[in-house]
């Protein structure tokens, strides 16, 4: 539970100093997995899950961070700062000051408070949240301005130079993006993006498997290198495809034998789904639940045996949802190989689909699986202390 009051007694507790307070979301993609470092589609929402980021100015001229999660401060003397990753939490506060600085922005000395109630590690983007978090907190305290969408990039760029772990523009978009039900469909090569209002009487039930393979990071990368093989392919017959995302079903009916077995499944995955997603918002705003559902099946389908980035633990918590009172689409969301389901579900049924759903789970694994109803949440914002 986030704590906005309880955040700033602990900040000043800990720095002496009032703080000014932000929020940002963790994410549920609802469909396009895979497809954004590609220049393709996702449509994400944000949740009610997030990262507050206290912050106050400094006078000593250190940098303090403190972690309500962790449990543990970070405390840095000018001539201490790391100038690269040390391997830990504080990487990532201390990676978005670094991007912020690169870009030009002067940063004074500050004290920072962090608490999440975004599950870590679990593929709701605790990373992105506690990022983009960060970035909100600095920029109001170096008083600069900075549009939405660079705040995303300057957070991708620290998660991915300075933490050092590959991932696309989705999560920092969306964290920085999001607005209260709505889905968000983004073209994330031009940025461009669509709000898709999401019914109130559809819940979100996001299930937990409680397992991530630790092939995950490793097969990320891999995934990485053989969609760009196959791009290369393509692009050798038809250069106009400057990204994976402009390569159609009949480019891969015409060239995709040239390609190796798991390169050719890759690439169809894409391409299929970055159709099926532009279909969901399509779907989506004209109100039509059950084309939604079909298409979120069929990226779970997609995602499970051309990407081959699921696994059983999350297979079973697809199949239990299907046999369940309420569903209107389920798959597995985010980098793959465990993590969490997304469930679009009856919100009349939403409460005894997320008991059937985790009895089910449990029965066929042994694993106590944890369930989260959720609604579409607002991007970043400063937040106010209640009363
Ligand atoms: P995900 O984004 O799916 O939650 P990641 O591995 O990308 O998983 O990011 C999780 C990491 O982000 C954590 O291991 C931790 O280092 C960091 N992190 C996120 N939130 C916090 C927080 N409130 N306090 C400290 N570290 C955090
Ligand atoms: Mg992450």
């Amino acid at each position: 539970m986030l704590d906005v009051s309880g955040i700033r007694s602990m900040h000043l507790k800990h720095f002496g100093d009032d703080p000014r307070v932000f929020l940002a979301p963790g994410r549920v993609n609802l469909i396009g997995e895979h497809t954004d470092y590609s220049g393709g589609f996702v449509m994400p929402a944000a949740i009610n899950f997030g990262t507050l980021a206290a912050v106050s100015r400094r006078r000593d001229g250190r940098t303090e961070i403190w972690s309500e999660n962790v449990g543990e401060r970070a405390a840095f003397a000018p001539e201490e700062m790391p100038g690269k990753r040390d391997g830990r939490w504080w990487d990532y506060p201390l990676g978005v000051a670094w991007a912020l600085r690169e870009a030009g922005v002067e940063i004074p000395p500050y004290s920072l408070t962090l608490q999440g109630d975004v599950p870590l590690g679990a593929g709701l983007s605790s990373s992105a949240s506690i990022e983009v978090a960060t970035a909100v907190a600095l920029l109001s305290l170096s008083g600069a301005e900075m549009p939405r969408e660079q705040v995303a990039k300057l957070c991708q760029r620290a998660e991915n130079v300075y933490v050092g772990a590959s991932c696309g523009i989705m999560d920092q978009f969306i964290a920085c993006n999001g607005k209260e039900d709505h889905a968000l469909l983004l073209d994330c090569r031009s940025f461009e993006f669509r709000l898709a209002p999401i019914p109130r009487d559809a819940g979100l039930v996001i299930a937990n498997t409680m397992v991530k393979h630790s092939i995950a990071g490793g097969e990320y990368g891999i995934r990485r290198r053989e969609v760009e093989e196959g791009t290369a392919i393509l692009q050798r017959h038809r250069p106009g495809i400057r990204m994976l995302r402009d390569a159609t079903p009949e480019d891969l009916e015409n060239w995709g034998a040239e390609m190796p077995d798991p390169v050719l499944r890759r690439c169809r995955h894409v391409i299929t789904e970055n159709l099926r997603t532009v279909a969901a918002a399509d779907a989506l705003e004209a109100g039509n639940l059950r084309k939604l559902g079909d298409l979120m099946a069929a990226a779970h389908v997609s995602y499970r045996d051309d990407f081959e980035a699921s696994c059983e633990e999350a297979d079973v918590m697809v199949e239990a949802a299907q046999r369940l009172r309420g569903l209107i689409g389920a798959r597995l969301t985010g980098g793959g190989f465990g993590g969490c389901t997304v469930n679009l579900v009856e919100q009349r049924h939403a409460e005894e689909f997320a008991d059937g759903l985790a009895e089910q789970y449990r029965a066929r694994t042994g694993i106590q699986p944890e369930i989260y109803r959720c609604h579409a949440s607002a991007g970043a914002h400063a937040v106010e202390e209640p009363g």
